[in-house]
């Protein structure tokens, strides 16, 4: 006899490694993107466990719809409540309970629901979501989701951006990429991930650095958070446009410093919103 899902599915997850759930309609979008690069590592390592549910494993008759009209009308269909309530209770294995009593929310595992409505998904957001044990993302198409289903069974509403998409598929991707290349052990540089572009490290160790002093007293404005500094790899002249001189002189404390100087000028150049 087949073991149950929710069995299978703890089994293949060795301790400490974090699961990912996609709850969609359309299960083989992820096959893709779960096959390459970093995401396909760290599966492979243990580090990460990734199951994609199919919503329409939860409808009921003939049709498996989950969808119906808006109430009020308007064009469009939502995605309806019950099979959605049903994936995730399937996935927790409990119930979230109901109007009359809704039970209480393990606080190692979060509830997502992708909407181009919800909170902006930023790197502090990746880095709180890396330390957590679960993370259900569910994927929203059509005019939407139910209202009942940010209200009372994800515990977190998340956008990626000030745009709006055809389903929640790409941003729920997304998201898992940000927070799977924040585990340890999931880069091959431990480092990397410290000293990259939104990283707090990035900031407070540009901070000493005469161009920030500089940047700071003109606009009398501080940076919260950094872009990555330019980089560059061999040719060291290609087309006639050559390295910058400093990269190739050895001399690691004036790298340094370039680095911090180029990133703050990136900043300023590119996301002035940054400057508070
Ligand atoms: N009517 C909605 C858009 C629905 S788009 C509105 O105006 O806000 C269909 C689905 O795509 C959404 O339910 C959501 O899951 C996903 N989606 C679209 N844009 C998104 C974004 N910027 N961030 C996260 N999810 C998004």
């Amino acid at each position: 006899m087949p073991l149950p899902d929710v069995i299978v599915h703890i089994m293949a997850c060795i301790e400490n490694c974090m699961r990912f759930d996609l709850i969609t309609i359309f299960p083989e979008f992820f096959n893709g993107p779960l096959d390459h690069g970093i995401v396909r590592r760290t599966s492979e390592a243990g580090l990460i466990h990734v199951h994609v549910q199919n919503l329409r494993e939860f409808t009921k008759g003939r049709h498996r719809t989950v969808d119906d009209r808006p109430f009020g009308g308007g064009e469009g269909m939502v995605l309806k409540p019950e099979p959605l309530f049903e994936a995730v209770e399937s996935l927790l294995g409990r119930s979230v309970g109901d109007a009359a009593k809704q039970n209480e929310q393990d606080p190692g595992t979060a509830i997502v629901l992708m909407s181009a409505a919800g909170r902006l998904f930023d790197q502090e957001t990746a880095r709180r979501y890396s330390q957590l044990q679960r993370i259900i993302l569910i994927c929203g198409r059509y005019e939407g989701v139910d209202e009942r289903v940010a209200e009372h069974l994800a515990n977190e509403e998340v956008s990626i951006g000030d745009f709006v998409l055809s389903g929640g598929e790409l941003p729920a991707m997304l998201v898992m990429d940000a927070v799977t290349r924040l585990l340890p052990g999931a880069l091959g540089n431990e480092a990397s991930s410290q000293n990259e572009s939104f990283s707090e490290l990035q900031a407070v160790t540009a901070k000493p650095d005469k161009s920030w002093n500089t940047t700071r007293s003109e606009s009398g404005k501080e940076v919260r958070m950094l872009l990555d500094f330019p980089h560059y790899t061999r040719p060291a002249e290609y087309r006639g446009w050559k390295v910058p001189e400093i990269l190739i002189s050895g001399n690691h404390a004036e790298v340094a410093k370039w680095r911090k100087q180029k990133a703050v000028e990136k900043t300023r150049r590119n996301r002035p919103d940054l400057f508070s």
